[in-house]
């Protein structure tokens, strides 16, 4: 079984593999192939996968017989000429804004995984990319927003008088909120949160954060389908923008982080709402590629609007590529080894798992997942 692992293109930074995960497909009898310079963004020299046992090489040297391709982001197409029928490629395929290369696979007869697509369920937690790379997200959103912010975040007492502390609100407390607001906390913010899911309320306790929520109007019950948030009603939203305008005038930094799959980004914040808040003060806004929670939002451009700030966010984990590399490399290993058949020496993707059920989008030849219309 050989293992090939492709250099991204930029701007993508991270590498689907790390000497750890490499030395451990190579315990299971596999070979490792590298794409020559994969791992250099993420400060992985290919000496260091060398040393892990990977042999180094072109593309068409890696793509050669492989019978797994491990990516990041999902490839063009066309960079996968040479790969043969039947192999897996494994990454974040990003199949719902990539119909046409999901396509592409299936012609090239590649059987495509995306990763994001793994179901919410307890033996998938250590295989799930999106969990991985939002807590990062979380954590890089309060850095970004207190290197940009022109004030202190903790109270600070000293002989010329005192800072006061930061208050940091943070809007929607999933994978990179709950990560946002312990970030915002150590930095020394008084910290407020709030959601849509009933659940949540109390891990924003016990992070020491004060919940802000809607009373009296039915928000999504516990911690809703699948663990996501699904569309409130026109009741709840317009309880949610009363209460957020009474909120967010006092805050100096706000994190947006919510979503709702297969939709766009619900929107949090006004312009009304923006003009209410202190100059000076800083929104990241992680849903911006979703379309944005704040009006005005700019994915991957930071706007300035009644002098606040508003950071566009765009795949922050890449910010981290290093420690983002190596949880999205195990996150695959733990996929590959938990399916891994020692007799076979390689996985075996049985068509009635679950978990193959949420991922696999093509194989031979067709597409097969229900969420991109019948096989065809
Ligand atoms: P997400 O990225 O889909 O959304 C981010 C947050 O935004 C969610 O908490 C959502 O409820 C919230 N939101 C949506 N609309 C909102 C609105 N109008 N106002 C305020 N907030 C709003 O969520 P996520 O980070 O992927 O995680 C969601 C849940 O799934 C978490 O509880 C997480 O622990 C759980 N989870 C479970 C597994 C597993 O069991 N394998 C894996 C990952 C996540």
């Amino acid at each position: 079984m050989k293992i090939a692992v492709l250099k991204e293109v930029s701007p993508e930074t991270r590498v689907a593999a790390i000497p750890e995960t490499v030395k451990k497909f190579i315990g299971l009898g596999a070979m490792v192939a590298i794409e020559s310079g994969a791992g250099a963004a993420a400060s992985i020299a290919d000496s260091d996968f060398e040393a892990a046992g990977a042999a180094i090489g072109s593309r068409s040297d890696i793509l050669k017989d492989a019978d797994i391709i491990l990516c990041v982001t999902g490839p063009d197409p066309a960079l996968l000429n040479g790969a043969k029928s039947g192999a897996l490629l494994v990454g974040a395929l990003d199949p719902t804004r990539r119909n046409d290369e999901i396509k592409g696979y299936a012609s090239a007869g590649i059987e495509a995984l995306a990763m994001e697509w793994m179901p919410r369920i307890t033996r998938a937690q250590s295989m799930d990319i999106l969990s991985s790379q939002s807590n990062l997200s979380g954590y890089k959103a309060v850095v970004d927003a207190a290197a940009h912010y022109g004030r202190a975040f903790p109270m600070m007492m000293t002989a010329a008088g005192t800072v006061s502390p930061a208050k940091a609100f943070i809007m929607g407390v999933g994978v990179a909120g709950l990560q946002a607001i312990a970030t915002a906390r150590r930095l020394g913010a008084q910290v407020s949160a709030t959601d849509v899911r009933s659940a949540t309320r109390e891990q924003i306790q016990s992070l020491g954060a004060k919940p802000i929520f809607v009373e009296g109007v039915a928000g999504i019950d516990g911690e809703g389908k699948g663990g996501y948030a699904s569309e409130t009603s026109a009741e709840y939203q317009a309880a949610q923008a009363e209460l957020v305008s009474g909120h967010i005038s006092k805050q100096d930094i706000v994190i947006t982080t919510a979503l709702i799959p297969g939709r766009p980004a619900p929107r949090l914040i006004s312009d009304a709402q923006l003009a209410s808040m202190r100059p000076g003060s800083v929104i990241v806004d992680l849903a911006a590629e979703a379309g944005g929670n704040v009006e005005g939002c700019v994915a991957g451009e930071t706007v300035v609007r009644h002098g606040v700030s508003i950071i566009g966010a765009v795949q922050l984990a890449r910010t981290l590529a290093a420690d983002a590399s190596a949880l999205f490399a195990r996150n695959l290993a733990n996929f590959l080894t938990a399916f891994w058949d020692k007799d076979k020496g390689g996985p075996v993707l049985p068509d009635d798992d679950e978990i193959v059920l949420g991922i696999r989008l093509t194989r031979e030849g067709k597409l097969v997942h229900e969420r991109l219309g019948p096989a065809q």
